[in-house]
């Protein structure tokens, strides 16, 4: 695989804080690769000094083979960067900031075709400022398309939004990847990077705590599978007490007689799966844990602690 990003002992320093602390990930064509973490986690200064746009204090930044440093110009030909909405021109109406970011580059898109692309062609003659949420989002989006970029940035592109607008907008975003071009994006929506990327990044205080494929980095978390299952008032005592050996047991808060096993890797899950069968369960459903439960495992807390 063909790597297009290339960050080695990475370092940003702020006065007092170390926003960045000395990271080192790769990202390959085609991928959507995400930093996953809470805010401060040093998400956005990590893809600013990659997208050229932030000195960094130490350490090597490559995009496409250019040094992100020194090579900036041949880099911004080839990339896009989704802008907050609220740095778009006021007076001018959708199809016109197209137009005009057209004009900064030689390979450009036609403005009709990216709108038509995210259901905004009916906006054409609009401001942003009397477009939804949404719709904005979708806009700024597709705004860094106008180059026929190869690698995409895009910085919490779904924050704010409503859980509709959300999953329009990863529809575009795998529509994106779809297209061949890599996608980078940071998020602190577990479920979000989870849906979307292709392998994860996950950061706390400037540091990568974990980094792998999705189902991959699942799979590391203490107890990656679980079997929910709920008995009748009777209860084989010696068959369920086979059943806790296999993993750690938990009686669902107010329901009686319902379970959960949390089961710590694939052979522990088949030796249970019959197990639990013999406990002739009502209902029995088996489940896999999340980037959460491993985000938990890592840092000891959820997200917006
Ligand atoms: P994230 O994108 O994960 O929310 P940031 O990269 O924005 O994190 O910030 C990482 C840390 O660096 C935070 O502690 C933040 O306060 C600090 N920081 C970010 N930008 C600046 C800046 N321009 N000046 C000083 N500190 C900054």
């Amino acid at each position: 695989m063909k790597r297009v990003i290339e960050v080695k002992n990475l370092v940003k320093k702020y006065s007092k804080t170390t926003a960045v602390d000395s990271i080192s990930f790769e990202v390959f064509q085609g991928e959507v690769f995400g930093l996953l973490g809470e805010n401060g986690a040093g998400k956005s200064t990590t893809l600013e000094i990659i997208e050229g746009l932030r000195r960094p204090t130490s350490g090597e930044v490559k995009v496409l083979g250019f040094d992100a440093q020194s090579q900036k110009k041949q880099i911004k030909k080839k990339i896009g960067v989704q802008l907050q909405s609220s740095a778009y021109y006021n007076f001018l109406t959708l199809k016109e900031i197209l137009n005009l970011f057209c004009t900064f580059y030689e390979s450009k898109t036609e403005p009709m075709d990216l709108l038509r692309m995210v259901n905004l062609e009916e906006k054409a003659n609009a401001y942003v400022n009397s477009l939804s949420g949404g719709q904005k989002q979708r806009f700024s989006i597709v705004a860094s398309l106008v180059n026929n970029p190869e690698i995409v940035f895009l910085d919490e592109p779904t924050t704010g939004l409503d859980p509709l607008a959300r999953r329009n907008l990863w529809n575009l975003i795998s529509q994106i990847k779809a297209e061949g071009k890599t996608v980078v994006l940071t998020t602190h929506y577990m479920e979000e990077a989870e849906a979307l990327c292709d392998r994860i990044a996950i950061m706390e205080k400037g540091k990568i705590l974990a980094m792998d494929e999705t189902h991959k980095l699942i799979e590391m978390s203490e107890n990656p599978f679980s079997i929910s299952f709920v008995l009748g008032s009777k209860i084989d005592k010696d068959a369920f007490s086979k059943v806790v050996s296999c993993g750690e047991i938990e009686n669902i808060f107010g329901k009686k007689n319902h379970f959960i096993l949390r089961i710590k890797d694939r052979a522990c899950l088949n030796k249970a799966l019959p197990l639990v069968m013999k406990l002739n369960p009502d209902s029995i459903q088996v489940g896999q844990a999340t980037l959460e439960d491993l985000f938990i495992d890592l840092t000891g807390k959820v997200i917006g602690e």
